[in-house]
């Protein structure tokens, strides 16, 4: 762990952080080590990290993991990185944007080995990053990330839940995830107006096995179009079939006629792809 003081160094660079980049940064080294033990870090890990910053918790990772590939859109860091990160050589920031690199691209540079995702993440990318590693086809073992607390309760909501959603049940047929602490907004610089919450996804492929991920996520998503509509409504008009067929194979999975898709776990879902 390298010492040193995150106000001096961002004033010693004259950085100034980014609001549209989300730059709310840590630097209490109790709470980034506790994001670190969360993630179950071991030290013959590949951990890639999302959002840099100043590199406060890509430091702490690295003290831990065998190797840190850590992605940062924000070239400005760069002066920063130099004197928070000197002299780990188990850390390789990118400066790329993942969200819109191919997997390829984005093999090519941290090879196609197991690793764990780990950040701190803007909150205008969590569901767009969660779906980018969750549907692809990387060797992703667990996911511990740092959201807003509103979007954590969302990841591990229960059906029939005002928080269950479509990015519950797509996180649900990837693995088992839990909030395993909550962060105050009080932590962060500059301060963002909520709360955070430590959320941590284990892979468990069990989930889903034996049924094909596409398949499940386009009737999730069909049943979660209008929340307001039933599932009947829902389904008849994504699958353009009528209401009373939706309606049949609906029953013959042996749901009731006027169910909404918030009601329905995984399992259901499961059983209901089975009609459609
Ligand atoms: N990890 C640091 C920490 O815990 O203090 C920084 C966290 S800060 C909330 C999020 C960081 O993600 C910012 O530095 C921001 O520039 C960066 N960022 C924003 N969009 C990004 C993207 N699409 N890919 C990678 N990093 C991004």
């Amino acid at each position: 762990m390298k010492n040193y003081n995150l106000g001096d160094v961002l004033h010693q660079t004259s950085f100034y952080t980014n609001k549209a980049l989300g730059q709310n940064f840590i630097s209490d080294t109790n709470l980034l080590t506790a994001i670190v033990t969360d993630a179950g870090i071991e030290n013959e890990d590949t951990v890639v990290e999302i959002g840099t910053g100043a590199g406060t918790l890509t430091g702490i990772i690295a003290d831990k993991a065998k190797k840190v590939y850590s992605f940062e859109v924000d070239r400005n860091l760069e002066k920063v990185l130099n004197i928070t990160l000197s002299g780990y050589e188990n850390i390789e920031v990118i400066f790329k944007d993942v969200l819109r690199m191919k997997d390829e691209a984005v093999t090519e540079i941290i090879g196609d080995g197991h690793f764990k995702l780990l950040g701190n993440l803007p909150y205008y990318i969590t569901t767009p990053l969660l779906l980018r590693f969750i549907d692809s086809n990387f060797n992703v073992d667990s996911i511990t990330i740092m959201v807003q607390e509103e979007v954590a309760r969302r990841i591990v909501a229960k059906e029939g839940t005002e928080d269950y959603s479509s990015i519950t049940l797509a996180v649900a047929m990837w693995g088992d995830a839990t909030i395993t602490r909550k962060v105050s907004r009080n932590m962060f610089f500059p301060s963002p107006n909520v709360d955070s919450a430590v959320v941590t996804i284990k892979r468990n492929d069990s989930k889903i096995k034996g049924y094909e991920r596409k398949k499940i996520n386009r009737l999730v998503r069909a049943s979660f179009a209008m929340r307001r509509k039933t599932l009947a409504n829902n389904l008849s008009a994504a699958y353009q079939i009528s209401k009373e067929e939706a309606i049949a194979r609906i029953e013959k999975a042996g749901f009731d006629k006027n169910i909404r898709g918030e009601k329905l776990s995984l399992d259901d879902y499961l059983r209901l792809s089975e009609e459609f």
